[in-house]
């Protein structure tokens, strides 16, 4: 369609021209021809003039207002199903498929998935997603944040935990309930199709004359999610139904499948969390929210070149994006987005105890050569890598201890025995503050530190301090807050010696992590190799004074990890996402014989094809497996896997698991896709004989490891090989 059709398409600016159309005209003509098109500009110029008021809905008299509100809602109707988000040239208002005042529907919004799900353009889809929002901006503000919750799919800040994640029954017999469609049928569908979202909304349309209930809102669906998430137990299984039965029959277009797919936690358009953050800066940086309407400033952009608006645009992404590292909240960010605006962010939403905060990555390494010389002349320190789980520990103002995971999960009531001894370790005068550290397994008789494996049978939630079997000792490494102030722009050397100066050591239940500062390269070969045969992983190796920050949520070079992993074969394991899986044969018949694996392509927001894997799994893993990933199967690929049909999987999995992976070497493929165009402009990755090791719970899909690990690792590799050191250990010091 090209622009001047479809301008005239676009809601607004229908009734707009037509109105200035009568206008010329004098007013009154061919008025009761036309009325059905006149009739909601009028009654949208209305409903604008008493919200002034702040009386959306108190029309002057009752048939009138009844009357306008049915031709109202005709229109309405025919014009959000035919809002396009993603066309060129997008007007915030004119093309917005509601008026100023009016609550988002949601549409709107289902509209904007269908748009984005149609795509697979990273830019393009931000792009689309952040028109939706300007219009929410200069629109309903107010709408802004279940907006952004509805796009993320959460119901709440992720730390929270209040999860999404309706069970497949519930949801058919709702479907069954609302449409009148018998539950074997829907089931079949749903089976067939693989979406049951998708078998929601053709539902709906065998419907359509039944009722005519009122147009959903972005608000009201997202009240309805929140209601249904926060109940649990059977008996509130009739209870969820009849809600999500009183949202289907309201369901135009759509909405429906979206609902279905929210609702099961499956919204999974390709849409991560990133490019939401990117679209709500760019929204509020082009559409800045303004009291006067209609604002001042409709396209902040227009007036720039097309790379200085994309500079100027990711620049302000940035602060955005840091900003949510420290406090990720979209509750405490959005208002001040919209009163105070972005470049306001960091003086208003700070780290603060009780939020947890995305933690810093290490950089991988060769060997201790490398360490050298990528820390030239400047201080270093050595600590011991401990094998166990991340654990950031919080001491809030009022006393309390929460402890948050590396994937910012709570997992206090997973360690009351630290949360008690914590205020027998910290100092008087410790106030408040976040700490970094590791919780590993801790034998108390043999007063020995346990492998990971050990951690691994603890119970993960709701532990009983009286029941633990599995002790551990907390290795505290660094210090982020403390009483009042952040602590992260601060060097290491002070924030350590904050650290030992706010706690004290308990043996086997607190102490800091070993370290040793020294630049002496035989030193530290014999530091790697104690830390080894004291149970820990290798070293963590991080600059003390320069460049020594703490970088939230970066894979910093002021951390470099050297592992023992690095003396055997390739440097480290990866952690991959599980995307299909082949049907066994033989011994493995009836369930997954082997899987194909991805990495995580951060550029371009895709998962990359890079092996299949058959080997290290015993059989209760290959059970294990096939019962959890037959529940996320797939009728075909996201638009977003990177797979060559030569690979193609027997079945297709939704990306939900992550596998931590160990490989012989990594090789140039024509079939792979991983790292593509990164080492070499035609081929991808991919490892060679690779090895599962275990199920990596504490990293998502997106935290897997990415492309560009990926062609690093191999380059490592090259350089080793061509070096022809690849079997000399000796030469890794
Ligand atoms: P990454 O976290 O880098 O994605 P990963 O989860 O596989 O990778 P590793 O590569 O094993 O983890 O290394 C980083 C982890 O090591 C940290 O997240 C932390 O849990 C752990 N760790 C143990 N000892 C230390 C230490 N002294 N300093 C920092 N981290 C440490």
């Amino acid at each position: 369609m090209d622009e001047a059709k479809e301008e005239k398409c676009t809601p607004n600016r229908v009734i707009k021209k037509r109105d200035e159309e009568e206008e010329k005209r004098g007013g009154s003509a061919k008025k009761t021809v036309i009325s059905s098109f006149f009739a909601p500009r009028k009654a949208a110029v209305k409903l604008e003039k008493s919200e002034e008021k702040n009386e959306p809905e108190k029309l002057s008299s009752g048939e009138k207002a009844e009357e306008k509100k049915k031709s109202e809602k005709g229109v309405e109707s025919a014009n959000q199903g035919q809002y396009d988000p993603s066309k060129a040239h997008y007007h915030p208002i004119d093309d917005a498929c509601w008026r100023r005042g009016q609550r988002v529907p949601y549409l709107a919004v289902a509209r904007t998935f269908e748009k984005i799900e149609e795509d697979s353009g990273r830019l393009r889809n931000i792009e689309t997603l952040s028109n939706l929002l300007r219009s929410v901006i200069l629109l309903s503000p107010e709408d802004l944040l279940c907006c952004v919750y509805l796009c993320l799919n959460q119901l709440g800040p992720a730390y929270q935990g209040l999860e999404l994640g309706t069970g497949e029954t519930v949801l058919m017999k709702a479907v069954a309930q609302a449409t009148g469609r018998q539950l074997d049928k829907i089931k079949a569908e749903a089976q067939e199709k693989g979406d049951l979202g998708l078998v929601a909304e053709s539902s709906r349309s065998n419907q359509r004359m039944m009722f005519a209930p009122a147009n959903l809102t972005a608000v009201g669906v997202f009240t309805k999610l929140k209601e249904i998430g926060s109940m649990s137990g059977n008996s509130a299984m009739n209870k969820k139904i009849d809600i999500i039965k009183g949202l289907f029959v309201a369901c135009r277009f759509s909405e429906a499948r979206y609902i279905v797919r929210s609702l099961a936690g499956k919204l999974r358009i390709g849409l991560a969390e990133q490019s939401v953050l990117a679209a709500l800066s760019q929204a509020v940086c082009l559409s800045p929210p303004a009291a006067e309407f209609p604002p001042a400033v409709i396209d902040a952009g227009k007036v720039m070149s097309t790379e200085s608006r994309r500079a100027w645009l990711e620049e302000k992404a940035l602060i955005l994006k840091q900003t949510y590292c420290e406090m990720p909240n979209y509750d405490v960010i959005i208002p001040v987005l919209l009163k105070e605006g972005i470049d306001e962010l960091p003086h208003h939403c700070r780290l603060t105890p009780g939020v947890p905060l995305r933690p810093m990555l290490a950089h991988p390494t060769k060997g201790v050569g490398e360490v050298m010389k990528r820390f030239d002349e400047a201080a270093f320190t050595c600590e011991y890598k401990y094998d166990g789980e991340r654990a950031q520990i919080h001491i809030v103002e009022n006393g309390e201890v929460r402890i948050f995971s590396r994937n910012q999960e709570d997992n206090t009531s997973k360690y009351p025995d630290i949360t008690s001894r914590i205020p027998q370790v910290k100092r008087e005068s410790v106030r408040s503050c976040v700490l970094d550290a590791e919780a590993v397994a801790w034998d108390r008789e043999k007063k020995q530190i346990q492998p990971f494996q050990v951690l691994t049978t603890r119970k993960r939630k709701d532990v009983d301090a009286s029941e633990i079997k599995v002790q551990v000792c907390v290795y505290a490494f660094d210090l982020l807050y403390l009483n009042g102030e952040s602590l992260v722009r601060e060097p290491l050397s002070k924030r350590r010696a904050l650290l030992r100066e706010s706690f004290v050591e308990k043996e086997g239940e607190f102490v800091f992590a070993r370290s040793l500062d020294s630049d002496n390269t035989e030193t530290i070969a014999e530091f790697l190799e104690q830390s080894i045969r004291d149970s820990c992983e290798g070293l963590m190796v991080k600059t003390l004074e320069k460049d020594a920050t703490y970088e939230i949520a970066k894979r910093s070079h002021n951390w470099l990890k050297l592992k023992k992993d690095y003396l055997e074969g390739v440097g480290d394991t990866v952690d991959l996402c599980v995307v299909g899986a082949y049907l066994g044969k033989g011994k493995r018949a009836g369930s997954y014989g082997g899987f194909l694996l991805a990495c995580y392509d951060e550029d371009n927001e895709e998962f990359q094809s890079v092996c299949k894997i058959g080997t290290g799994f015993k059989d209760e893993d290959l059970e294990q497996h096939y019962n959890f990933l037959k529940e996320h199967i797939l009728p075909k690929p996201r638009p977003y896997y990177r797979v060559d049909q030569s690979a193609e999987p027997d079945v297709w999995l939704d990306a939900v698991q992550v596998w931590e992976v160990k490989c012989a070497d990594l090789s140039l493929s024509p079939v792979y896709k991983a790292a593509m165009g990164l080492v070499d402009p035609e081929k991808g990755i991919s490892l060679r004989f690779p090895r599962f090791l275990r199920v990596r719970d504490d990293k998502k899909p997106e935290d897997a490891t990415t492309g560009a690990q990926i062609a690093d690792l191999y380059r490592k590799q090259q350089q080793i090989q061509n070096q022809g050191e690849k079997t000399d250990l000796e030469d890794y010091y």
